[in-house]
């Protein structure tokens, strides 16, 4: 029996899959302050044309250039393991598989859109680019991207996970990018922020809106996004067309895919190319798994909201639990975002995407029996979808189902062992997020279409 399923690098694909041409109805465009759809220009600021097309294009297979495989070919294709040792430990019927994503330079799925993301800005003449960057798996990934195209990137990255996560910070520093601890003194917002409260920890709401000030008043600098948009999920689907593959060559399919979801893009880039077998009839369940205390899916509303805490932003049609929710500080930096990716979202809505909320305990609990069975230390991020398939192979086990499941393992937790200690010292706890916050959150929502 088969423990790891490889391709060869001529077997990685060429052509990314767009879920656009697929979706039963087209996606509700972006608006702008006049409530009107944005068109490209207003997004030329800061994106270059091309990703700009991809944002909006129907077209169903777009190429990856050649420029971009061969830098992902460093790591790529990823391997898909069967987990045996797992299946044993859970005594279940069940076929579990998982992607690994881990095995990037940067630990996690980030780089398949960092990299295209950066040749795209090269192409167009772009010297800089700047982001923002919470635990600092996004910050990595583009500091990486930007050394292999020689651009110059500018990290913000959030006050409190800059004075915690040191040595994300110099990793982004090994690959040549410049990181600041956000509030800055070197942008209007990060100064507004700061004459308010010279205290301030910082947030990822305030670190996007100093990425997007520096990007927007430069020609020479460009901004770049980690998840929720078009683009960047267009970009994660080389890993679901990559499972499919590895899955064929063995001889199966899955039942049941799981992915941890922040701003949806690892969901989207695995889930997305078996949606078009779901469009077209057969029978999977793609399920995206949030944790209890950030519930965007499962307890948010459907609805146009800022993708930013300040309101920068063009409005988009998506889950979300308000703009200036707070979400409580979790282990799973990644997956503390209020809104999340349009297309997610409105494929939920229309009941074709499913959606769970995993408690912390439960993830810390799977995460470490998976490191114990299969090896990986998973992120934090990572064990909400690892959460999710023992549950169901768990249920598999009860009933006597042979269900066979697929995971995305996102990331490893490598700089993520201080919440592992929490976790074995008693210290974390569960935490749900109390419905009356999420209600007062959403009276904040913007009114849209009078
Ligand atoms: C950022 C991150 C996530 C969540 O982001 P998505 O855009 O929802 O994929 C999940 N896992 C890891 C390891 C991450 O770094």
């Amino acid at each position: 029996m088969k423990t790891k399923i490889l391709l060869k690098e001529t077997d990685m694909p060429t052509h990314w899959y767009n879920v656009m041409a697929d979706m039963p109805n087209p996606p509700a465009p972006p608006l702008g302050p006049d409530g009107q759809p944005v068109g490209p220009d207003a997004l030329a600021a800061i994106f270059p044309m091309a990703l700009i097309e991809q944002e909006m294009s129907q077209q169903r297979w777009i190429e990856i250039p050649e420029e971009v495989r061969e830098i992902l070919r460093l790591w790529r294709p990823s391997p898909l393991y069967r987990a045996h040792r797992l299946e044993q430990a859970l005594k279940t019927p069940a076929k579990i598989y998982y992607k690994n994503e881990a095995v990037s330079p940067a630990g996690s799925h980030k780089p398949n859109t960092a990299v295209a993301q950066a040749y795209y800005n090269k192409q167009a003449g772009i010297k800089r680019l700047t982001t923002e960057t919470g635990a600092g798996q996004w910050g990595c990934s583009l500091a990486l991207a930007g050394q292999m195209f020689g651009l110059d990137v500018r990290v913000f990255m959030v006050k409190i996970s800059y004075q915690q996560k040191p040595y994300r910070r110099s990793m982004m520093q090994t690959w040549g990018a410049d990181v600041f601890a956000s509030p800055t003194d070197m942008t209007a917002a990060g100064r507004t922020i700061l004459a308010k409260d010279p205290e301030s920890q910082g947030s990822l709401g305030i670190a996007i809106s100093e990425a997007v000030e520096e990007a927007a008043q430069r020609d020479d600098t460009n901004y770049a996004l980690g998840s929720v948009l078009n683009h960047v999920l267009l970009h994660q689907t080389i890993i679901g067309e990559e499972a499919k593959k590895q899955l064929e060559m063995v001889g199966d399919y899955p039942d049941m895919i799981f992915a941890p979801c922040g701003g949806g893009s690892n969901f989207g880039g695995i889930a997305f190319p078996f949606f078009a077998d779901k469009a077209a009839g057969k029978e999977i369940q793609l399920v995206a798994v949030e944790p209890t205390s950030c519930p965007t899916l499962t307890k948010g509303v459907y609805a146009y909201d800022f993708g930013d805490a300040i309101g920068l932003t063009p409005l988009m049609k998506m889950f979300t639990l308000g703009h200036d929710f707070m979400p409580p500080g979790i282990h799973a930096g990644g997956l503390r975002y209020h809104g999340d990716s349009p297309l997610v979202s409105q494929l939920h809505q229309e009941g074709l995407v499913d959606a769970i909320a995993v408690p912390q305990l439960e993830t810390f609990e799977a995460g470490v029996l998976f490191a114990r069975t299969e090896g990986i230390v998973p992120a934090p991020e990572s064990t909400h979808a690892v959460a999710a398939a023992v549950r169901e192979a768990r249920r598999c086990a009860e009933t006597g189902e042979p269900k066979t499941l697929l995971f995305n393992l996102s990331g490893h937790g490598h700089f993520d062992m201080s919440s592992y200690d929490r976790y074995f010292a008693g210290e974390l706890q569960d935490y749900a997020y109390p419905e009356e916050a999420i209600q007062e959150s959403l009276r904040h929502l913007p009114k849209v279409g009078g």
